[in-house]
C-alpha cells in the first residue's frame, strides 16, 4: 500500500506525531510512504523510509498528484495549514480534485487520518 504524506509548515510537528503515534501500523502493513520534499527529510529524521519528491512550493504537491492521477497511491494524507498563505495553492487545489476524480481517500486534518489508518 503506498501512502502519499504532505504536510504544510505549521503542521509538520503534528505530522511526525502522526506517524511515531501509528508506526506499528505502517510497519505491520508494509506501507510504502511517499512525500514532498521537507516533510520527508523530517520524517527520514524521525526514523522512517519515505520517497522523497520535490517540495510542495517547488511542485512537489503535484508530484503527488500525478501519482494520485497514474493509480500510485492509495490514500493521502495532507496535513494543510488552514491559516497560512501557500504560494502553490493551484498545486493543492489540483491534488485534492485528483484525490476526489480518482476517489482516493484524502484526509487533510489528524483527527481523518486516524479513521482512515485505522481502516488500513
Ligand atoms: P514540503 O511541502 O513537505 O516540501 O514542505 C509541503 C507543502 O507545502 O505542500
Amino acid at each position: 500500500m503506498n501512502i502519499a504524506i504532505i504536510a504544510h509548515d505549521g503542521k509538520k510537528a503534528e505530522m511526525i506525531q502522526f506517524l511515531m503515534d501509528y508506526k506499528a501500523i505502517l510497519i505491520q502493513k508494509e506501507i510504502h510512504l511517499v512525500a514532498t520534499g521537507t516533510t520527508g527529510e523530517k520524517a527520514e529524521k524521525a526514523g522512517f523510509n519515505v520517497q522523497k519528491v520535490l517540495s510542495g512550493p517547488m511542485g512537489g504537491d503535484a508530484q503527488i498528484a500525478a501519482k494520485v492521477a497514474q493509480g500510485e497511491i492509495d490514500l493521502v494524507i495532507f496535513f494543510r495549514d488552514p491559516l497560512e498563505k501557500h504560494p502553490h495553492e493551484p498545486d493543492i487545489f489540483m491534488l485534492m480534485r485528483l484525490c476526489d476524480v480518482h476517489n482516493i481517500p484524502l484526509a487533510t486534518n489528524p483527527a481523518t487520518a486516524e479513521l482512515l489508518i485505522r481502516a488500513v
